[in-house]
């Protein structure tokens, strides 16, 4: 199951959510607002602005997740 990873644009607290099929109303645990934003995170690893995600081990250019062991 995918778990989301979501920051809330009223008190800058980011939080996971576990996400059930495609129900995205997505509220903030510590105060309640709805105006969250998704953040990229999980197995969904995106390098943004150049930031390496270095999880397990670097992983190489050739790694779609942050493991090596899948292409070596
Ligand atoms: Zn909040």
């Amino acid at each position: 199951m995918p778990i989301y990873e979501y920051k809330c644009n009223k008190c800058a607290k980011e939080f996971e959510v576990l996400v059930l099929g495609s129900r995205d109303d997505v509220r903030c645990p510590q105060c309640d607002a709805a105006d969250v934003s998704r953040l990229m995170s999980g197995f969904a690893h995106k390098n943004e602005g150049g930031t390496l995600v270095s999880s397990s081990g670097g992983g190489c250019s050739s790694c779609s997740g942050g493991s090596c062991s899948t292409c070596h």
